[in-house]
Formats: structure tokens, sequence, C-alpha cells
């Protein structure tokens, strides 16, 4: 057999890193959006903020708020917000939605402490927030930093008051302390997930008495501080959504400033791509343009705000019906991506991934043909031939990928919206940004990658057809 010089290229698939393929240029453009994105994730710390920011986002880049039984054409820009906590847009195509729209889904809620409904109480002098962990955590990272509250108390008349404290340089902090090593013997023999109890992640929020002489009264100085500034009392705190979230700022990280440290890259990195791709959509793509921004993905997509709920249908029918097209002809020939961050590859815990299927850090944006647990449980399994039109519109747009898995097979697993799209008759692949510490206070992300994200979603609202 004659020997061919570059027989291993052409036979072998070989994933590179993405620096050896950035253009200076590229490099510039990768800087911008990054910056764009730190500043959406500083200020977006709740879903309701992530919502928030996206429509204010999205009015800046011309969308208005939907309506049902508004006008719509090809090039209509709308959005619609459910109840607050989630987010829809669209950019309506040329094509009538029965041959289907390109959606995008990613969610902005993070694992987080939320507050109890009954949080407030004094022990020992000192006054606390009773919290109840949302998501999957590592309780132990969740103790000795500095936390922000965040959230919507809502009156018995409607009336939803908005809370941050925190996040303003001048403003106080709050954390939930941890044991002295000096008297942790006992806590330090216990299993890493049995050391701190969910009922001792108690939010520290104060000291100093009221100045009376009854009892409760430093959790009366408490209350007292929370009235003056927001006109609440302790009962208000029923109807309330209050977060204890991360007070860490964005930062870069790395003397080359190549990654983002921050909280809550899951999922919100995914969001942004998907926004900002959204907003650089020149004119009616062909086929309409669907973005979510889900709700409750951290506890399963359950819930009125979550990627299973009707609201979904409820807009997507009201789209449908203005071009005269059926939801059921429309779902069977969409396509979504399911924006979720997955598990980059950890060299302090190799053992966990199987190098050849791993996510690197700088290889661009991770596709997940399956994800789930065991022998691929509760899996979207995306068809091979959406792999493969995902593998040719990447390519013909300059956009680095790579095929992923999370973690060795039966080391664990995870899920993502995508099982719940392809319940719909969706066709439906997972692709995201791989993290260093995901679910973590703090996470970590290669800009690179945040980058080749969001050129996937364009590429995905303009190219797949
Ligand atoms: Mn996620
Ligand atoms: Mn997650």
């Amino acid at each position: 057999m004659e020997e061919k010089k570059d027989y291993r290229a052409e036979l072998f698939y070989e994933p590179r890193n993405g620096y050896d393929g950035l253009s200076p240029a590229g490099r510039e453009a990768m800087d911008a959006y990054c910056e764009q994105y730190k500043r959406y994730l500083d200020s977006s710390r709740t879903e309701r903020e992530a919502v928030r920011n996206a429509v204010s986002l999205a009015e800046e880049a011309g969308f208005v708020e939907f309506r049902p039984g508004m006008e719509l054409a090809p090039g209509s820009k709308i959005y619609c917000s459910n109840r607050g906590k989630a987010l829809m847009l669209a950019i309506i195509g040329r094509r009538p939605l029965a041959e289907g729209a390109v959606i995008t889904a990613a969610h902005v809620d993070c694992p987080r402490l939320d507050l109890k409904q009954l949080p407030l109480y004094e022990d020992s002098e000192l006054a606390f927030f009773k919290t109840h962990y949302y998501g999957g955590i590592k309780k132990y990272q969740w103790t000795a930093i500095p936390l922000e509250l965040h959230g919507t108390v809502v009156l018995k008349d409607g009336e939803a008051i908005d809370v941050v404290i925190g996040r303003d340089k001048d403003e106080p902090v709050f954390t939930v302390s941890d044991l002295l090593p000096h008297l942790a013997g006992e806590q330090m023999s216990k299993k890493l997930g049995e050391a701190v109890k969910g009922e001792a992640l108690n939010l520290l929020i104060g000291s100093a008495p009221y100045a009376d002489e009854g009892k409760d009264r430093v959790k009366l100085a408490a209350m007292a501080i929370l009235n003056s500034r927001y006109g609440i009392t302790e009962a208000d705190l029923i109807s309330a959504e209050l977060y204890a979230v991360p007070a860490f700022d964005v930062r870069d990280l790395g003397l080359d400033r190549s990654l983002i440290g921050g909280y809550g890259h899951d999922d919100r990195v995914c969001a942004f791509a998907e926004l900002r791709a959204l907003f650089d959509i020149e004119g009616a793509p062909a086929r309409t343009a669907v973005c979510i921004l889900a709700d409750k993905e951290e506890t399963g997509s359950d819930g009125v705000s979550g990627m299973k709920s009707a609201a979904f249908e409820w807009f997507m029918r009201k789209l449908c019906l203005a071009d005269g097209s059926e939801l059921d002809d429309c779902f069977a020939h969409s396509v979504c991506i399911s924006a979720d961050v997955t598990a980059a590859f950890d060299p302090n815990y190799p053992d966990v991934s199987e190098k050849r299927n791993a996510a690197r850090l700088n290889y661009g944006v991770g596709l997940h043909k399956f994800t789930g647990a065991r022998g691929k449980s509760g899996t979207n399994d995306a068809p091979a031939e959406l792999v493969a039109r995902m593998r040719r519109i990447l390519d013909e747009n300059g956009v680095q990928w790579q095929m992923c898995e999370l973690g060795k097979v039966d080391q664990g697993g995870g899920g993502t919206v995508a099982m719940y799209m392809g319940n719909r008759n969706i066709d439906t692949i997972d692709a995201g940004v791989p993290v260093l510490s995901m679910h973590a206070p703090y996470e970590v992300v290669a800009k690179y990658d945040c980058y080749m994200t969001y050129k996937t979603m364009l590429a995905a609202y303009t190219s797949l057809d």
C-alpha cells in the first residue's frame, strides 16, 4: 500500500485548543463579548434579576412586550415574561411556524440558599435567618463566605418590594459560620456530605440589641432595620422569595485573564449567549428564532416557571395562531438547542472523567448527544441526524466545538431541560460552556468557550434550516 503523507490528518479526528485557531480580530471580538457577559452576570444574581436585565437589553434591541392577538410579521421582535421569573423571546421568521422554529433554551436559576418562610430568629443574642438550600449544593462550600441578600417581598395588597442588600460595596454582607479547626475534630471525621447539616445553614444577620428591656432584642433590632428600609414586618416574609447568594464580584481569572470567575455561570453564561445571538440576527431569519430563559432547572424544571410548564406551549401556540399554523406541526419540525453548561475536565480530579470524552477548557462549545445517569437513564439522546446537522453548521460558521460526556460511565450524571423539549416532539441537542467547580459559590469558565457558545447560538438561529 502506498504511503500517504497526511494520512493521519485525513483519517483521524483530533480536537485542538481553540487558541491555535484564534486570530487577533477573533480575540478582540471574544474579549468584547466577554466584557458584556461579565456585566450581565454581575448584575443578575437571581432568576428575577436575570429576566429583568434580559428584558432591558431586549428593549434596547427593539423587542416589544408580546400581547396575544397583536400583529406579527417576519422580523417582529417580541418578548414574554413568565411571572418575572422566566422569559421567552422570539423574532418571527419568513417561513410559517408549521415548518418549525429554532429554539434555544437555557436556565437562569442557580443553586443558592433560600430563606425559609418563617426565617427570622434570635439565638444567644445573635439574629439569624433560617435557610433552605435550592438546587444541588455541597453544603460545606456555603459556609464562611460573604453572602448577599436578594429577592422580592410581596405585601398582602400585591405590592412587590425588591430587596438587595450587600451588592454595593458600602453595604453590609452576611455569612453562615463554620467551626474553627481547633474544635472541629468530630466534624472533620465525618463524610464531607454530612459535615455541614442543612439546618446549620443559618445566615448571621445581626448582633446589636434593640435598646429596650424585652426579649429577642437583637431580632427586634434586625426587624426594625428591615422595617425602616422596606416598610415590611415579620409576617411579610411569609410571602417573600429572598435568597442568600455569594457576594463575589465577577472577575477575570488567571494571569492571562483567559478565564472568568463568578457566581452563577450555570447557566447564565448560556442564557446570555442566547440573548446576544438573538439580538445579532440581521433582519428576519428563515425560521422563527425563539430564545428561552427558564426557571427551576436546578430543582427539576417543575412548576409554572420551569421548562415543563405549559407556559411554553401557551406562548408558542399564540405565535402559531398568528400565522395559521398548528402547534404540533411547529414542534414536529422545530429544533432546540438545550443551552446548558457541562463539566470541564479538572486535572485536580482526573478520576471522575473519561479523558477522551470529557469537555476541555478552551476547546469550544461542548455538545452532548446525551446526558443522564447509569445506562443513559433520564436522557434526551439527540438523533445522530441532528448531531450531523450541528457538525455541519458549526463547521460552516467557523465555530469550534467539542463532543463530550459528563463524567465516566456510572460515576454520576446529570440532566438539563433537553429531555422536556425532546418529549414535546422537538429534535433537541445539548450545547454549552464547560465549567470548573460547577454549582460552587464561585464557578470558572473560559472566555474562549463563552464566545464559541454565543457563535453556536447565532449559527443555530441563522443556519439550521
Ligand atoms: Mn445548568
Ligand atoms: Mn446546574
